[in-house]
């Protein structure tokens, strides 16, 4: 199987087979909906195959014993032979089909499930985890889900079936041989399970020291100039030398180890079964036991010692997977964010008017909760206003737009919005009225078109072109041979910063937000783009009140209102005029800094 997440389904943790474990991952099987009788057919299929599984060894003993009787006989166990054959060719079929169909459709739904509720995940849970945990909980944790409920309940259950059923076929078959069987076999198979465990484990030991002299190489390599600077190759010959040494010492100790295994297996297990064999063989030649029922107890013998060796990998298999279920079970029952899911009443919410405040607002990041990043930061933006936002990077300006959109919720303090608190608004709401251009643009990777539609899925050809014209988007997408339908990313088109902040000003442009944040959003572009996406930000700003994180200065002298921001408080607040009278005032100093790189 080339699958691209086996590596991490290797690493993957097992969890105990209890009760417990198995009655949470039985939550799954609510997702089998109305197809559970499927289920339940599939596993009288699944006895089916063990059942007659378990009848070959016997009918291939009935024809033997045919074979010494007469022609009449043979051709008989030869037609039931067949049947069953035929009969277990038929299980496996159904068996396999109804256990993969009833598998998809419960991942189906399980898949479905986990990803509307990731997707509607906190900020604050996502961005606590590590960026590749979340996907892989729908990749491989699924994926191991998928196979142990297509494949390993299922071999499990039937190598049970037949380790009992052979068992007791074995009894029936010859019991002197079964009992003789029983003192050997078992034994024989403990000791080579506790011997194997004990070359396992010594093994990795010199795999330990392998890494361990392979360490050495890499420094000494990555210090290769303090090595020589020092003249010290010989000291560092040494080092890896005795390490070798040790390596070849531990390696011939594992390999006699081994050895003696090999010997043990040929042996005790072979030893075992000629003896047997053997002890079988006297069986007969004293009469107490047909040719036929010989081979049919070999045969038992195999099929029940195979099942033996390979129901524990399944066992393995079903313990990861309960690991899984684990995790992915959590995912879904998270607790998400509020958000509507129904177009119509996305579309019914009345209009804001677009003003708001941050009333003495204290926030730390969940994930940093020791270290307060905004320390009581008050003001206000009355609708229509264009509010700025200045100060050094690191200062908070990021976070009061992500405290404004509802990404998180502060630790103290009131955020409103026409005069009432966000927390009285349904979230789809508030969001649905605001719109971000951030400072670096990530576009999806289909066509032009579904990336501004995605301010307005509904939005007509006529509005996307519209709003692309606005935008001073329209020129360089009309110069593209498939004009909207260009694809952008790795397989399509590539766009400059400039030409992707105008998407994503178009895109703002169709969602007709009642405010707007800009956060540095021209901060990465070159004069010639700057100027044409300062433009278009101006005419989306018109009528709505906007927060403009600003990098450059230069772009914000005719804001309502300057807010500097310094180590998460508000230090000055005014107009340009206002601040930049101020003669030890931080704005006029950034001001003073910035109008050496770029004149005013
Ligand atoms: P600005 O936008 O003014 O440059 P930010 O608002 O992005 O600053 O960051 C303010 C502070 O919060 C910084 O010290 C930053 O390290 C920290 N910070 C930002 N985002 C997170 C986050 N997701 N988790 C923890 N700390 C964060
Ligand atoms: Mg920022």
């Amino acid at each position: 199987m080339a699958r691209t997440d086996s590596k991490e389904r290797m690493d993957m943790p097992r969890v105990k087979l209890s009760r417990e474990s198995i009655k949470k991952s039985l939550q799954l099987f609510s997702f089998i909906g109305p197809n559970k009788w499927k289920f339940y057919l599939g596993m009288l299929f699944l006895v089916g195959t063990g059942a007659t599984a378990l009848a070959f060894p016997r009918l291939i003993g009935e024809l033997l014993k045919a074979a010494e009787a007469d022609w009449e006989q043979l051709m008989q166990w030869g037609w039931v032979l067949l049947g069953v054959f035929t009969a277990q060719t038929v299980f496996s079929y159904f068996r396999i089909y109804l256990f993969v169909d009833v598998t998809e459709c419960m991942l189906e739904g399980v898949r479905k499930a986990t990803y509307s509720n990731l997707v509607r995940l906190s900020m604050s849970y996502i961005t606590q985890r590590r960026a590749g945990e979340l996907s892989s909980r729908i990749s491989a944790d699924i994926s191991q889900i998928q196979d142990t409920f297509t494949t390993n309940i299922a071999e499990f259950l039937r190598q049970f079936i037949i380790i009992v059923g052979g068992i007791v076929l074995l009894f029936l078959t010859s019991i002197k041989l079964a009992f003789a069987m029983l003192l050997i076999i078992p034994p024989l198979a403990v000791l080579t399970v506790i011997f194997g465990y004990f070359v396992r484990k010594k093994s990795r030991g010199v795999q330990d020291q392998v890494a361990e002299s392979n360490t050495i190489v890499d420094e000494t390599l990555q210090g290769i100039h303090n090595v020589k600077a020092f003249a010290n190759e010989y000291f560092e010959i040494f080092r890896y030398g005795s390490s070798t040494a040790k390596v070849r010492r531990q390696a011939v100790q594992v390999g006699r180890l081994r050895a003696a295994f090999a010997s043990f297996i040929i042996f005790g297990l072979f030893g075992g079964i000629v003896g047997l064999i053997f002890y079988g063989a006297y069986l007969k030649q004293q009469g107490l036991m047909e040719y036929g029922d010989l081979v049919q107890f070999m045969l038992y013998t195999v099929f029940v010692g195979g099942s033996i060796g390979g129901i524990a990998e399944q066992y393995n298999q079903i313990q990861k997977t309960l690991g899984a279920t684990d995790r992915v079970l959590e995912l879904l029952n998270e607790p998400a964010e509020a958000v509507d899911m129904d177009a119509d009443t996305r579309n019914s919410y009345p209009r804001i008017n677009g003003s708001f405040a941050f009333e003495n607002i204290h926030f730390a990041y969940p994930s940093r909760l020791e270290t307060p990043v905004l320390k009581g930061v008050s003001f206000s933006a009355n609708a229509g206003e264009k509010i700025a936002l200045v100060g050094q990077s690191g200062s908070g300006k990021t976070t009061i737009a992500s405290l404004l959109l509802r990404f998180y919720d502060p630790q103290e303090g009131r955020i409103l919005v026409d005069g009432k608190s966000v927390n009285e608004y349904q979230l789809t709401q508030l969001r649905s009225q605001m719109a971000i251009v951030p400072q670096d643009v990530v576009l999806f990777g289909g066509s032009i078109r579904e990336n501004i539609l995605y301010g307005k899925p509904e939005a007509t050809e006529e509005e996307v072109i519209e709003a692309a014209k606005m935008a001073n988007a329209w020129e360089f997408i009309s110069q593209f041979p498939e004009g909207l339908n260009a694809i952008v990313g790795d397989r399509g088109i590539k766009l400059s910063g400039g030409q992707r902040q105008r998407i994503a000003i178009a895109r703002a442009i169709l969602k007709n937000p009642a405010i707007l944040i800009l956060d540095e959003a021209t901060s990465s572009l070159d004069s010639q783009a700057e100027a044409l996406v300062q433009e278009a930000l101006e005419k989306l700003m018109r009528g709505r009140t906007s927060l403009v994180i600003a990098h450059r200065l230069s772009t914000i002298r005719n804001a309502d209102r300057i807010l500097v921001l310094q180590e998460g408080e508000i230090r000055e607040s005014g107009t340009h005029e206002e601040l930049i009278t101020n003669e030890k005032g931080l704005y006029r100093r950034l001001n003073m800094m910035q109008s050496d790189i770029i004149p005013a």
